[in-house]
């Protein structure tokens, strides 16, 4: 099997690019996503899996790391954690699983699939969940990864490191996206010239390109409005911030990442918020970016290109693509009403 690296050390395979998307972009408040990644890969190819069936090595995994360390959930302790302190003393593993089941164990399975307020397509899916009767319908997709040791392996490793940033960030209560893991050293580092800086000028030199109207909407929009009005200018990281601080060649400030949204859809009900855009929007804003750079002078041809660390036009539609490519397996935020252009 052939496994091509990127630039962003992502390996490029179509059969565990879900699964990728799943453990690296995964919105976590705790880390039993990667529990239960772990506790899958342990198992073989086949049509389904009770609850049971896994939940040894769900929990076996979580004490594995809880014991390393305590900071498994952003908010600190909860019921499972003082649970696994209790048998850390007495050892009894039925009562474990008793308050496992009870209070987190049969929900991870629904929560699984979610990547930042959206969720993995349907055709990319690894298991179907059927909460009734306490089991998973194993796709092909999981089966593929299964019956292939190298992928298995792979994502494996993949699924620890990560597992170690997030629990590394909680430990010294960082966001894990603030954090740079060096594979050289392995210890991790703070990007702190990647802090979130002030933009509330970039309205006024963007919103003139997008004839005054939300990039994702076009609703009106009106500089003089309420920051509570719908049609507020926001300005907006196409891609969140927090998705994009790991990579410190790419600066998630920077021009080529920015649109002026309006309120509605950057924060209002239904609203973009963490969200990765959806592939029409992708496309659009790589079409606004190649547009600028290939401006010979314009004035913003140079911040995209020193942002995104890229040369010539076609440079940085290669780049965006890239960075867009973690996204594909997710259908990805859009407004719910579109105005007419
Ligand atoms: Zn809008």
């Amino acid at each position: 099997m052939k496994l091509i690296i990127n630039e962003f050390g992502i390996s490029d395979d179509s059969d565990l690019a879900a699964l990728r998307t799943i453990i690296l972009f995964g919105r976590n408040v705790s880390t039993y996503k990667f529990a239960l990644c772990s506790a899958l890969l342990k198992e073989k190819a086949t049509n389904e899996l009770k609850y049971t069936d896994i939940r040894d090595n769900f929990l076996k995994e979580l004490i594995n790391h809880y014991n390393f360390n305590p900071s498994q959930y952003q908010a600190g302790k909860n019921k499972l954690t003082s649970a696994i302190d209790q048998y850390n003393k007495d050892k009894n593993w039925s009562n474990l699983i008793k308050i496992a089941e009870r209070n987190i164990y049969n929900n991870v399975f629904d929560a699984f699939h979610n990547v930042g307020g959206s969720s993995i397509k349907k055709q990319h899916i690894l298991f179907e969940n059927d909460s009734r009767s306490k089991k998973i319908i194993i796709t092909d997709n999981l089966n593929k990864i299964l019956e292939d040791s190298n992928l298995t392996t792979q994502i494996t490793i993949e699924n620890e490191s990560r597992w170690k940033i997030v629990e590394e960030a909680w430990k010294n209560k960082l966001s894990p996206n603030n954090l740079v893991y060096n594979a050289i050293d392995e210890n991790f580092y703070s990007v702190t010239h990647n802090d979130r800086v002030n933009l509330r000028k970039a309205v006024d030199v963007l919103i003139p390109y997008q004839h005054g109207k939300c990039f994702y909407c076009n609703r009106k929009l009106n500089r003089k409005a309420s920051s509570q009005d719908d049609n507020f200018p926001d300005v907006d990281h196409f891609i969140p911030h927090t998705y994009l601080t790991n990579n410190s060649k790419i600066n998630p400030d920077g021009v080529w990442n920015l649109v002026i949204s309006c309120k509605k859809c950057n924060r209002g009900e239904g609203g973009k918020f963490e969200s990765p855009p959806s592939n029409y929007y992708q496309l659009l804003l790589i079409k606004r970016n190649v547009l600028f750079t290939q401006e010979h002078r314009h004035s913003l041809k140079n911040s995209i290109k020193y942002s995104l660390n890229a040369e010539t036009p076609k440079d940085v539609e290669k780049k965006m693509k890239l960075i867009f490519f973690n996204f594909h397996t997710i259908s990805g935020w859009k407004p719910k009403i579109i105005f007419p252009k």
